[in-house]
């Protein structure tokens, strides 16, 4: 078949959080360039879903508040396995980033009734290889889990065929023409059709907006590294809860009986493969160092991955306003998997309805918030 009602360019968590929405009404083809879906950034995340990281932004707010349930409690045969296992985040400061534990612990109280603050003694308790000195005080948020990305990426793969939403794999779009009511995608040697396209292609989104002959968004991607190291002898460690330094200089967490640590980099990326750099890999062996009494004698693995974000660092999502049938979904940044559920719902209601769903409204999101008409310059 090469006639569909939507195609959707890219299988990361955003493409296929929207094919298993729309799939339900809608014939869906997903062209994913890589051989398996979910290569780029989507595989290389750190699988944390915190309600509290950017809820300063009322749309990644709501699009988080409005995708947890789906996490505890997902459709029924989404998937055999549990789609999260509790974790937990400690926020750290020394003795220079008080001020900044105290002021971050305020602000969000009133929001998250679960945080908790902690002296130096109790943060040492909850995680033995922080070093006093450099943790001084705590904020404890227990509202945090990790998501098996895996299995929510199967469960979504399965829904959209299930209701007959196509896949194909090793499909780069090459050429992008509106004619006659439909968008024509390339890949140069086949085409298939639909009147409407959304561009979920992560740090590609502007690349794809080109060839399209659509005005960009003024996505940024943003190199994120991370190394995974051998726990310390002795305590068990996978119950610790994540470790994030307040002002986000790195973080640490347990990750199948290793500890993966990251500096928390941002550092500005061309949309590629993303590979670490010898210095990220320094600085988040330096950090944890400074911070723990980890004896990191060896990296065992080490990778980077690309957030993605445009100038107010929230999502777009929406019709493009002046390219006819051109849906963004972009931006997700840090926040892509734990907002995919509700994004993928109100990626289908506003192609099927030009309407927002009424849980996502009720905590404060419009269609303004995340349309790409907002950004300057568009
Ligand atoms: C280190 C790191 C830690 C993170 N931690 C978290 C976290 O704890 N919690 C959280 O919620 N989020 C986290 N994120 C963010 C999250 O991973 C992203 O927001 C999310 O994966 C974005 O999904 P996506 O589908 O937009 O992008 P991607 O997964 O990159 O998918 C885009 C797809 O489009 C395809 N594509 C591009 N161009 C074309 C083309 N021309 N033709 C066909 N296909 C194309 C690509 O091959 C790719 O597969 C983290 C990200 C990183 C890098």
């Amino acid at each position: 078949m090469e006639n569909y009602d939507v195609i959707i360019i890219g299988a990361g968590m955003a493409g296929i959080s929207a094919g298993y929405e729309l799939a339900e009404s809608n014939r869906v083809l997903v062209l994913e360039r890589e051989d398996q879906p979910g290569y780029h950034s989507t595989g290389r995340s750190a699988a944390v879903y915190a309600s509290s990281y950017g809820s300063e932004k009322p749309a990644v707010n709501a699009l988080t508040k409005a995708s947890g349930g789906f996490f505890s409690n997902p459709p029924e045969n989404f998937s055999v396995q549990s789609l999260q296992r509790q974790r937990g985040v400690l926020f750290v400061a020394h003795q220079d980033e008080i001020g900044a534990l105290d002021k971050f612990f305020q602000n969000l109280k009133p929001h998250n009734q679960q945080l908790e603050l902690m002296s130096g003694s109790d943060v040492s308790k909850l995680v033995p290889i922080l070093k006093p000195e450099y943790c001084v005080k705590g904020v404890y948020d227990r509202d945090v889990f990790e998501i098996d990305v895996h299995a929510l990426q199967e469960g979504y793969l399965r829904g959209m065929r299930h209701q007959s939403g196509t896949l194909i794999t090793n499909f780069e779009v090459t050429e992008m023409r509106y004619q006659n009511e439909q968008w024509i995608i390339s890949n140069g040697n086949k085409s298939y059709y639909a009147p409407i396209v959304v561009n979920a292609a992560g740090a590609w989104v502007d690349e794809l907006a080109k060839i399209a002959q659509v005005r960009p968004v003024g996505i940024q991607p943003l190199r994120r590294s991370a190394i995974l190291v051998d726990p310390p002898e002795g305590p068990a460690v996978d119950n610790w809860p994540m470790v994030v330094d307040v002002q986000e200089n790195f973080y640490f967490k347990p990750d199948a009986g290793k500890i993966m640590v990251s500096s928390a980099n941002e550092d500005i990326s061309a949309p590629c493969d993303v590979q670490p750099e010898e210095l990220d890999i320094a600085y988040a062996a330096h950090y944890a160092g400074e911070a723990t009494h980890l004896n990191i004698q060896r990296v065992e693995h080490s990778w980077a991955g690309l957030r993605n974000f445009v100038q107010d660092r929230s999502p777009v999502i929406g019709f493009d306003g002046e390219a006819k049938g051109f849906f963004w979904l972009a931006g997700q940044g840090g926040y892509g998997i734990q907002t995919a559920p509700a994004a993928g719902r109100l990626v289908a209601k506003l192609i099927q309805e030009d309407l927002v769903p009424d849980d996502l409204g009720k905590l404060g999101l419009t269609k303004e918030l995340v349309s790409p008409q907002r950004l300057k310059g568009r």
